[in-house]
């Protein structure tokens, strides 16, 4: 039997990426034992059509800006050069076509999202093509026990919890703080908070 190397994807809108989530896909490297993670901003949220994200241009800069230091991440913009809604099926339908032999994928997103999984596209294909890592900050109970059990087995196989503190970081808060003048010093990495100011986003 061919032994498989493991790589994450870290799929997020990351408006704008932060660091909980690089804390995050750190943790799941090391617990999970993955070779790489691989980010891939959502260019064009399917559950976000109705609201005002900003452009995957920015998100998908500020993404690179921030895992650039460290040689275990990379980024993708599989999703930027698609047209249409972003749907993670698509993702890791890709993903598995070109790699899939050699590679097992562990998709690392935000527990909330996960909670919703009974809604993505064709989530018993992606359940076949990949692992799910939900991230949830200490003493939160989102509903994934609940989207596991709907799943019986193959939930229980495919679909693993990690509690990650800096999760208390939230993108919503940071856009908040922006608009309001507050800092985000040490919450975004320096050259994201630069990227911000310039671009003059979340005003
Ligand atoms: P979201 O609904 O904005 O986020 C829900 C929660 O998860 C938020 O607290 C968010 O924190 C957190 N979160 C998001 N990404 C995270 C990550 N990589 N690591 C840790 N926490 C994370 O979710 P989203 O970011 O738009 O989407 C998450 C992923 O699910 C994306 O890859 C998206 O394409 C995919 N998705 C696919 C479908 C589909 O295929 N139909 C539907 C929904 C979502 P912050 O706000 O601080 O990031």
């Amino acid at each position: 039997m061919v032994n498989k190397r493991k790589t994450g994807i870290m799929g997020g809108t990351f408006d704008p990426i932060h660091v909980g989530h690089l804390v995050t896909a750190e943790a799941v490297r090391v617990e999970y034992g993955l070779d790489k993670v691989i980010f891939i901003p959502a260019a064009n949220p399917p559950h976000k059509q109705e609201l005002n994200v900003t452009p995957a241009i920015h998100r998908y800069i500020m993404t690179v800006m921030a895992t650039c230091s460290n040689p275990n991440f990379v980024v993708s913009s599989i999703e930027l050069d698609r047209s249409g809604p972003s749907y993670t099926v698509d993702t890791v339908r890709a993903l598995n076509a070109k790699y899939g032999d050699k590679t097992e994928f562990y998709f690392i997103t935000g527990a909330d999202a996960i909670g919703e999984l009974t809604t993505w596209e064709n989530v018993s294909e992606i359940l076949n093509l990949c692992y799910f890592v939900a991230a949830t900050r200490p003493g939160c109970n989102s509903d994934l026990d609940s989207v596991i059990n709907y799943f019986g087995e193959k939930g229980r196989d495919r679909i693993f919890r990690l509690t990650t503190p800096e999760l208390e970081i939230s993108a919503t808060d940071i856009r908040d703080r922006v608009k309001r003048g507050r800092s985000i010093k040490y919450i975004v990495p320096e050259n994201v908070e630069s990227y911000i100011m310039k671009e003059g986003l979340y005003l």
